[in-house]
């Protein structure tokens, strides 16, 4: 039986479809299909703000735990006006199997609000943060479910979703979120994860294919938490970044952008705008340009039937979750263009959120360089298995990631005696 409501976006649909695509080429149960298809619990919420006009709004909020056969569910949070409960229970499986891939001791969940966060005060933004999470606390916790950062959201979400909720509990549970700030338990390395992850996967593919990331060319789409520590990242180790995007439109230079240089007047200005160091093209022509690598780190369905035609790119690397369709991955595919899916580019914040949560419980802190090495070693590994899948099985990076995630997820299942 379907929960009501769930099913409608085409995030839930593509994501679906990609689950049964890849059941078949495991040969997946039916049982341990039919159980991944719904997730365990939604919990759908009201929030009310009294905003700073002295107006009074309510906002529709949202947590849906996935799957935590493999431990604690973990998931982020996002603020965004496109918010739906389907979309939030497509993003939380999608943490089930991206978890699961990593080979983390973590479940899939994900939540959100459908707020435009750019249109909302300080103060507001807090207010709304800690209704929030007094409504969904008897679900959340250290040993429970970890809420994270995502579209939207920040550090300092997180420190107020920490303080609410041991206000709650009575005392300080520094375990409950993490991609909080430094000062509050927070992890060395966890502003810059998901990027990093996303760089040292750049760095596999290309070794697969006899190439090095110095010299590359790379266009990044979105310059947020993601996308703007990709280009740093790559652009340290050499790659030449010739463009990145924000919402309203995209820089070009077919030198290169000074990524540290375009990263200080973003942090400063919000917008890409008015810097001076690269073209002004749009969104949608920074997809179609002549990079090598095109690294989507900004929204789902950026990549679709309508655009996919245009990408040149050889290599697309999803920083994002779920940016390339249905439709698009089809047109790409037959262009021989080398997808590597969300589930494992992406993994690099949920590895250092993982990294953060034991560093809590454990009361015990790490450096900087422990945590990198730590992450590239995840990262390399489940690339090389992923990899290898493929190869072996004559299957595309998405299904054989799917693959890898759903024969891990299925034997939990039997061993815990749920199918
Ligand atoms: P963010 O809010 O920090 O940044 C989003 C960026 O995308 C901003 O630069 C914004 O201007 C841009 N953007 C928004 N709409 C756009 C559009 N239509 N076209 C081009 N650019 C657009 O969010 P984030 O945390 O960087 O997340 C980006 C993506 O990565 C999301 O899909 C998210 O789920 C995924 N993700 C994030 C993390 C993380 O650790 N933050 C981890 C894994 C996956």
């Amino acid at each position: 039986m379907e929960m009501e409501g769930i099913s409608e976006s085409s995030l839930f649909k593509n994501t679906i479809r990609n689950m049964e695509h890849s059941a078949q080429i495991i040969k997946l149960s039916p049982a341990a299909l039919e159980r991944l298809k719904s997730p365990r619990r939604a919990i759908v919420v009201s929030v009310p703000v009294r905003m700073d006009d002295g107006s009074f709004r309510v906002f529709s909020g949202y947590r849906v735990q996935h799957n935590h056969v493999l431990g604690p569910f973990k998931g982020g949070i996002r603020y965004h006006q496109s918010v739906t409960l389907s979309e939030v229970a497509a993003l939380a499986s999608l943490m089930t199997f991206k978890n699961s891939l990593l080979n983390l001791p973590l479940g899939g969940a994900k939540g959100g609000i459908c707020v435009d966060p750019t249109q909302i005060s300080a103060r507001e933004a807090e207010q709304l943060t800690r209704r929030y999470t007094s409504e969904i606390a008897p679900w959340i916790g250290p040993d429970r479910d970890i809420p994270a950062p995502d579209v939207g959201t920040s550090s300092q979400t997180m420190a107020w979703m920490l303080d609410q909720y041991s206000l709650e509990s009575g005392f300080s549970q520094t375990g409950v979120v993490t991609g909080k700030p430094l000062e509050i338990g927070g992890s060395a390395g966890r502003d810059a994860a998901t990027g990093l992850g996303v760089v040292y996967i750049i760095e596999k593919v290309l070794e697969k294919l006899s190439k090095k990331i110095k010299g590359t060319t790379l266009a990044v789409q979105g310059f947020g938490k993601v996308g703007k520590h990709a280009a740093l990242e790559a652009h340290h180790l050499g790659a030449r970044v010739v463009a990145v995007s924000d919402v309203n439109n995209a820089l070009y230079n077919p030198e290169g952008l000074n990524i540290p240089e375009l990263a200080e007047h973003y942090d400063s200005k919000m917008t890409l705008s008015g810097y001076h160091g690269g073209k002004v093209i749009s969104n949608e022509d920074l997809l179609a340009l002549d990079a090598e690598v095109l690294a989507p780190c900004a929204l789902d369905g950026t990549i679709n039937s309508n655009n996919a035609d245009r990408v040149k790119a050889k290599i697309i690397v999803e920083g994002a979750n779920g940016p390339v369709t249905a439709n698009a991955n089809e047109i790409l595919n037959a262009k021989k263009c080398l997808i590597i899916p969300d589930i494992l580019a992406n993994g690099g914040g949920v590895v250092v959120s993982y990294f953060e949560w034991v560093q809590d419980i454990s009361w015990l802190f790490w450096d900087e360089t422990q945590v990198r090495e730590k992450l590239r070693t995840v990262m390399y590994r489940s690339f090389d298995k992923v990899w290898e899948f493929s190869k072996q099985n004559h299957v595309d990076m998405r299904t054989s990631a799917m693959s890898v995630s759903l024969i891990r997820l299925e034997a939990a299942l039997k061993l815990r005696g749920q199918i």
